[in-house]
């Protein structure tokens, strides 16, 4: 048969967990808070093409944060804005940096676009080296950069000053991805950066903190002059008529938001705390998932159980990321933690 292009053959592709769960605590997702309001008697003509503008959404987004229409493009996901990114950055074989542990699709977006996948190693604690990260900005001279605030998986901030660091020597295509962010105690977003950085875009999701990851619908805040080159390669229509329709009810809502992820990050203090006193080695995450390092292998045990959360390879062998979930799935999970470590 014949071969896909090179980059296919060895790549690794997302692999979404398949097993059986009671409890899923594995993808970061939220509950579904918002649908029964935002959901009304949603009526468009289904016959006809959806608005390849966005034009009301994006209106919605770019009143939120204050900036003007042609600042914002609307993805199908932020996934496709990030890929998008590359599509239209990247040639092929030239660099694209991130560090790691970070978002797992920047190293597939690169790959499958021929691209030069470059990761930047943390520091011991898994967090962000930027004297490392520079060094390889030097050395690799990358086209497009991802940077992960708060960081998936593992929770960490990117403190404000290091992204300027970082973008005041580089002319590279930065990409912050604050698809975590609403979970933020310290609100450390650049988006009020976008026009003081040529080469910087931030991008945004429905998919956590609204609830809304079914809807595949995402955003992206960068100047006038990068928005209109990534809506130049942008698949037309990518983003369905529903989905425009139910984000900009979102926006609507968006102090239910505030004080849903509120809780969340109250329950995050709460089973941070359950973890630690299971003499689980926990790292401090601002996100609504909690990476944790184990002196076993547990997500068989977990699985046995029920519960469903991320587990790594390799390096990552023995560390898992968990979504904080409601106060019954945490009790859930932790008794079925506590079940595992004392058998
Ligand atoms: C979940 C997630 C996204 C969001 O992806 P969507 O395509 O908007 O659902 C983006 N970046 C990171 C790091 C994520 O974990």
């Amino acid at each position: 048969m014949i071969k896909p292009k090179k980059a296919i053959i060895s790549l690794k592709g997302y692999e979404p967990n398949l097993n059986p769960y009671l409890v899923k605590l594995d993808a970061n997702e939220e509950k579904d808070y918002l649908s029964d309001k935002i959901v009304k008697n949603t009526v468009f003509p289904m016959n006809l093409y959806p608005d390849n503008d966005n034009t009301s959404l994006s209106i919605a987004i770019a009143n939120k944060w204050q900036v003007s229409t042609s600042e914002v493009i609307v993805g199908n996901g932020s996934s496709e804005i990030l890929e998008l990114l590359v599509k239209t950055f990247v040639d092929k074989d030239e660099v694209v940096i991130s560090f790691e542990p970070s978002f797992s699709m920047y190293k597939i977006y690169a790959t499958i676009n021929g691209a030069t996948y470059i990761p930047v190693l943390p520091n011991e604690d898994f967090s962000l080296n930027v004297s490392t990260l520079l060094s390889a900005i030097n050395e690799y001279n990358p086209k497009l950069i991802f940077l992960c605030t708060p960081n998936n998986p593992t929770g960490y901030l990117i403190p404000k000053e290091a992204i300027i660091e970082i973008l005041d020597q580089t002319q590279a295509i930065v990409v912050v991805d604050e698809a975590y962010m609403e979970f933020s105690t310290q609100d450390t977003s650049v988006i009020d950066l976008i026009n003081t950085f040529d080469n910087l875009i931030v991008t945004r999701t429905f998919s956590k903190a609204y609830g809304l990851a079914s809807l595949r619908l995402g955003y992206g805040l960068a100047n006038e002059r990068l928005i209109s080159l990534l809506k130049k390669v942008k698949a037309p229509y990518s983003v369905n008529a529903y989905s425009q329709i139910i984000g900009q009810n979102a926006l609507d809502l968006e102090s239910e938001m505030v004080r849903y992820t509120e809780a969340s990050k109250n329950r995050r203090i709460n089973l941070a705390k359950s973890l630690s006193d299971l003499g689980i080695q926990i790292y401090p995450s601002e996100g609504n998932f909690i990476f944790f390092k184990s002196k076993q292998n547990l997500y068989e045990d977990l699985i046995n159980k029920g519960i469903m959360i991320r587990s790594f390879s390799g390096e990552l062998a023995n560390y898992y990321r968990v979504t904080v979930g409601s106060e019954e799935e945490n009790a859930l999970f932790i008794n079925a933690m506590e079940a595992i470590i004392n058998e």
